[in-house]
């Protein structure tokens, strides 16, 4: 198998797998329980939590494990929320994953008003509108740092500075970019950040708040005093040991593995651009993630080709994997301007450190190919 899927998730590192089997065979205990066996356990959710703010860049304090992205996501918007009842508001984009974008819909269903941002062709956000969209019962502002589809950058430092300046609550869902672009939270004005493990080699079903610590938080999940009382239920121990490994893995690799992930994407991008005619890179080219190659091959229905694909053993994703099966076109690359055809035209291939030249090489063999072979066959079809 060839896994091109890596914004998907991605494969656990055999090194986080280590270091968190302990935590589920004879590392059992419960790091709130007062003797030892238990304090073992806390004393390694507490050297995660060092790991992943050493890979962000910010205090240990700052951060709150949780069970995946979305709830990182709903929990920064509700405590934003929950904080002025007044400020009835809130500032978001349309390309934003659904676990902003359900939720934004959801709080408008209550009673909330949402302004949502467009982008433009190469999926850029534009900043004024953005400093026009607040308001002063606006409750906060969320903006992806990366997108999941087309792995374009927001302007996330410059985002977070309009809205410190105006004097709104910051959210960045950065569950894409963690562990693939430096992020130094220590210089930036964010009050919430989002990141999942599953998207940098920890195992599903873990992930991390970041709430800057001049920000009042409001818990979402209330329960247990669990992560000093800012969120109940017991700790998934063995996961969050495998995220704090993954982050370190992560802040360890991010020169030089990035930049080898990032010629692996260019090479297989240019190479696919070059030898399949109609085929364009969808979003700017520049400011994206290293790993994501989102591209828009006329005439392909993506559906079809990605069953093919999958008969040779090639996993990539048509728009993005929560919405895979429905046949409505990318909502993402909808906001850009695109048509529906060129929408469901597209196909979005993401890499990771675990990916070989030798995987591109043989990829480059069968992609082409089967592109060809799937045009023949619609044209087959829509002459009979
Ligand atoms: N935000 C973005 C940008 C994502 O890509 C994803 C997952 O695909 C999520 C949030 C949700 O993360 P999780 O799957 O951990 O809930």
């Amino acid at each position: 198998m060839i896994y091109f899927d890596n914004n998907a998730t991605t494969q656990v590192d055999p090194a986080v797998l280590e270091v968190m089997l302990p935590f589920l065979q004879e590392q059992y205990g419960n790091p709130s329980s007062a003797y030892s066996f238990g304090k073992r356990t806390a004393k390694a959710v507490n050297t995660a939590r060092e790991q992943v703010a050493a890979l962000l860049r910010c205090d240990p304090a700052e951060i709150i494990f949780t069970s995946c992205g979305t709830e990182s996501d709903n929990t920064a918007i509700q405590s934003a929320l929950l904080l002025d009842p007044d400020r009835k508001h809130l500032v978001t984009s349309k390309v934003e994953h659904s676990a902003i974008i359900k939720h934004a819909e959801a709080l408008a269903r209550r009673g909330y008003e949402v302004t949502w941002l467009d982008v433009d062709s190469e999926g850029m956000l534009d900043l004024n509108a953005l400093e026009r969209a607040i308001r002063e019962e606006t409750a906060v502002v969320s903006l992806m740092w990366a997108n999941n589809e087309t792995g374009a950058l927001f302007p996330i430092e410059e985002a977070a500075a309009i809205c410190r300046s105006k004097g709104t609550l910051f959210h960045t869902d950065a569950v894409q970019a963690v562990g693939k672009i430096d992020i130094n939270l220590s210089k930036l004005p964010i009050n919430f950040l989002s990141l999942s493990g599953h998207k940098l080699h920890a195992p599903k079903g873990v992930a991390a708040l970041y709430v800057n610590r001049k920000t009042r938080f409001n818990p979402y999940l209330i329960g247990g005093g669990q992560e000093s009382k800012r969120r109940g239920g017991t700790e998934n121990t063995a996961s969050i040991v495998a995220l704090g490994k993954a982050a370190e893995l992560a802040g360890a690799a991010l020169r030089e593995e990035n930049s080898r992930v990032k010629a692996l994407r260019d090479r297989f991008e240019q190479s696919l651009v070059d030898s399949v005619s109609c085929a364009q890179v969808n979003g700017h080219r520049e400011y994206r993630l290293p790993n994501t190659s989102n591209l828009a091959i006329e005439g392909l229905d993506s559906e079809g080709m990605l069953l093919l694909l999958d008969q040779r053993g090639i996993c990539c994703s048509a728009g993005s994997a929560c919405t895979a099966g429905s046949l409505e076109p990318s909502h993402v690359l909808k906001a850009m301007g695109y048509s529906s055809d060129r929408a469901r035209g597209s196909l979005r291939f993401s890499f990771s450190r675990f990916n070989t030249e030798a995987e591109v090489d043989l990829s480059l063999q069968i992609i082409p190919t089967t592109i060809e072979r799937l045009r023949s066959l619609t044209r087959g079809v829509l002459a009979a």
